[in-house]
């Protein structure tokens, strides 16, 4: 069967990766989250000490970064790797949360991540989640999902998934940083978080994981039955 690219963009926390990991589960396709890839070059530039002002730095850091993402065969899910180190739980720490998109307005990080998420669609066969998969990474991505929920569910969703590692966290503070980064990533001046002209929006306040993904999936019949028609 013939393959596509589904782009999934959208605000933080409205549920991209849970999407799009579901999705690529049910159709045998990759999922890359690239936000991860994002966080893994936060993680590093925090550890040393990268001043963001200083481009030659930030050259110097990027060749040292090598990003892989390998099969965690516990639970079947690609982690990321940071020169060899699995940092899958060590980017989604509010350290990294709450300077990384300051890191993602750089040109250098930007053009850096994104040829890497380039090669990785080349074959197709993709689910890949941002900020900018639709407009900048797969401008021909066959479909096209921005996702947006409500900004209270979004809220409790992140706050949920925080306290488990966090059980001290106070609400307000990833009201904060969701509020930040939301302003950061919409308002920056490379790639600015926005809906594409040709994708579909996807509202989920009100929707369970099962319902979200059915209706996806629907969404990705349509496009290969239209793929098909084409090629006839
Ligand atoms: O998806 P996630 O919330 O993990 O992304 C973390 C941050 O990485 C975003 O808030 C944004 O600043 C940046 N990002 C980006 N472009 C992407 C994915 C993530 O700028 N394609």
């Amino acid at each position: 069967m013939k393959k596509i690219i589904i782009a999934i963009d959208g605000w933080s926390s409205c549920g991209k990766s849970t999407l799009a990991r579901q999705l690529a589960q049910s159709l045998g396709y990759v999922y890359i989250d690239s936000g991860a890839m994002y966080r893994a070059i936060t993680l590093y530039f925090q550890r040393h000490q990268i001043d963001l002002n200083q481009e030659d730095q930030i050259h110097a850091a990027l060749n040292d970064i090598h990003l892989t993402f390998l099969l965690n065969p516990a639970t079947q899910q690609a982690e990321i790797h940071l020169n060899g180190e699995n940092v899958e739980t060590a980017i989604r720490d509010l350290t990294v949360a709450n300077q990384v998109s300051l890191v993602s307005t750089l040109a250098s990080v930007r053009n850096f991540a994104v040829a890497q998420q380039q090669k990785m669609g080349e074959e197709k066969g993709i689910v890949m989640d941002g900020r900018d998969i639709g407009t900048t990474v797969f401008p021909k991505a066959e479909l096209k999902i921005f996702m947006t929920a409500s900004i209270d569910v979004r809220i409790e969703r992140r706050y949920l998934e925080m306290k488990i590692k966090h059980p001290e966290i106070p609400v307000e503070e990833v009201r904060k940083n969701l509020g930040e980064r939301d302003r950061i990533d919409s308002t920056r001046t490379i790639s600015p978080l926005t809906q594409d002209k040709d994708a579909i929006l996807l509202d989920n306040t009100l929707l369970n994981m099962q319902e979200q993904l059915n209706w996806a999936l629907e969404r990705v019949r349509e496009r290969l039955v239209g793929h098909k028609s084409i090629e006839c």
